[in-house]
């Protein structure tokens, strides 16, 4: 019998919610934090703790068969993967803001702004499906402080109580996504049976809990 492995973050947001569900699977294994391995002793698996950045290309290139990872992550990354589950953790919506002062009032204001994210591909389909073309400046954190420095006129990241748009001058102006946490698959394992095993114990504890 081939072990599955099985991706989740190494630190971070997801990370304690991913051992616990696996955990109240009833799989035992030691959650090593300096170890990027980590073996199942009860059932035919290997945990790999990783960057949640990494995970949907691993999944998607079969290094691991299943992994756990914000939704946001993986449309990011357009990553071909299967999607086998909606975990219920990591909720978080992904929104354009704009400076408190602004007086932008609607999308078409943005045509011709700057707007700096660490998601360009999710906004750039976003603002593609509006017909609206913006001046996408990547940067890989602290979005924020680009419309007080003249950076961008406009963000786009995950905002979660608005605290952090708030001390920096910033309002929300549109909700572009909300993600959660997902099991995932590569695309040619969802007939093993571990795997139908694993996905159908994971349900029942996602039941048990609502
Ligand atoms: P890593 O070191 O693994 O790259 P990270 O810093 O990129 O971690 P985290 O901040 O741990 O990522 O967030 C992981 C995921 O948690 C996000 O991609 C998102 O799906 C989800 N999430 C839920 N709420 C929030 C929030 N308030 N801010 C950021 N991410 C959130
Ligand atoms: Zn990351």
């Amino acid at each position: 019998m081939k072990t599955l492995k099985i991706a989740i973050q190494k630190s971070g947001r997801l990370n304690e919610k991913s051992v616990e569900i696996l955990k109240n699977c009833g799989l035992s294994f030691e959650n090593y934090k300096s170890s990027l391995i980590s073996t199942v002793t009860n059932f035919p698996l290997e945990i790999l703790f990783l960057r949640d950045d990494d995970i949907p290309e691993y999944v998607q290139d079969g290094i691991a068969d299943l992994g756990i990872v914000g939704e946001n992550v993986i449309v990011e990354a357009k990553a071909k993967v299967s999607y086998l589950q909606k975990l219920g953790f990591g909720k978080c919506t992904l929104k354009i803001a704009v400076q408190a002062t602004s007086n932008i009032k609607n999308l078409e204001e943005l045509n011709g702004k700057a707007i700096a994210t660490s998601y360009p591909v999710i906004l750039e389909k976003f603002l593609k499906e509006k017909g609206i073309k913006s001046d996408i400046r990547t940067i890989s954190g602290s979005v924020e402080i680009g419309p007080g420095l003249g950076l961008s006129d406009a963000i786009f990241d995950i905002v979660s109580t608005g605290g952090t748009l708030k001390s920096n001058g910033l309002k929300p102006f549109a909700d572009v996504m909300q993600s959660e946490a997902v099991l995932i698959g590569n695309k040619s394992i969802t007939d093993n049976p571990e795997v139908a095993e694993l996905l159908q114990r994971i349900r029942s504890v996602l039941s048990a809990k609502s």
